[in-house]
This record gives C-alpha cells, sequence and structure tokens, in this order.
C-alpha cells in the first residue's frame, strides 16, 4: 500500500482514538507507528543497494516490488500476535496501546490491499520462500 494510503488511514485512525479517548498520546503513537512501520523496507533496502540512501529509490522499490529480497520482518502476523501478546499481559500503556492500533491497521489495510496474495503477510511463508520476492508475491 502506498505511503499516502496510510497517512490517510493512519489519521483518520487517529483522530478516532482521539475523539473516543481523549489521549493525545495515544493518537500520536498510533498515527507514528501506522505510517512508520514501513520503514522495515530498509532492510531490504540497505541490504540490497548499500548505505547511500536514496529516499525516492527507497519508495520506489518499496512500493513496486522492486527487491530482489522481502524481509519485512514487522509485516509478519507471527510477529503481530507476539506483541499483541506482550500489550495485553503487560501494563497497557497508552503509547503501548496506540503502536497495537496503528500495527493492527496497518496489517489490516496491507492485507486487504494484496488479497490475491493471502500468505504473503506471514513470516513463515517468506521464510519457505526463501525471501524471494518473485515467489511471495508471485511476479513476473
Ligand atoms: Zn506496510
Amino acid at each position: 500500500m502506498k505511503l499516502t494510503s496510510h497517512i490517510a488511514i493512519s489519521f483518520s485512525v487517529s483522530l478516532g482514538l482521539y475523539l473516543i479517548f481523549h489521549s493525545y498520546l495515544l493518537a500520536l503513537s498510533s498515527f507514528i507507528y501506522g505510517i512508520f512501520i514501513d520503514l522495515d523496507h530498509f532492510f531490504e533496502y540497505f541490504k540490497e543497494c548499500g548505505f547511500n540512501l536514496n529516499v525516492k529509490k527507497f519508495f520506489q522499490l518499496g512500493e513496486n516490488y522492486g527487491f530482489k529480497k522481502t524481509f519485512l520482518f514487522l509485516h509478519s502476523w507471527e510477529i503481530f500476535l507476539l506483541f499483541s501478546a506482550v500489550v495485553f499481559v503487560s501494563s497497557v500503556s497508552e503509547i503501548l496501546f496506540g503502536v497495537f492500533i496503528g500495527y493492527a491497521f496497518h496489517l489490516i489495510f496491507d492485507q486487504f490491499g494484496n488479497l490475491s496474495k493471502p500468505l504473503s503477510y506471514f513470516f513463515i511463508y517468506r521464510w519457505k520462500n526463501d525471501f524471494l520476492t518473485e515467489k511471495i508475491w508471485r511476479i513476473g
């Protein structure tokens, strides 16, 4: 999903959280995490392009399945479930709950944006396919 879509979704969700709970921390942490989770594309970028960061190239490769391998550690339902368990067994802070909400909405919208590849958001599936983008996203 494109960055502008994530910004719009995260803003809407965070506004809704603020209107319900009247907490800036909750709304802001949800907004920030709902967008910046996509920074896990940096792992692929730096692995394949080196440490010479070109922001335009980063977004172009990330949004167009341009990396040879797709790790996307945070874009994994398994990791989300582990994080959810931590959130619910710990004393939930506003920030942690905001991160949880932002994380959940981000993954749900990414998943629904790629319904033709339903397993792609499972880390184990990507691992079993050696993280190869062409296998995971069935490109080409
Ligand atoms: Zn994403």
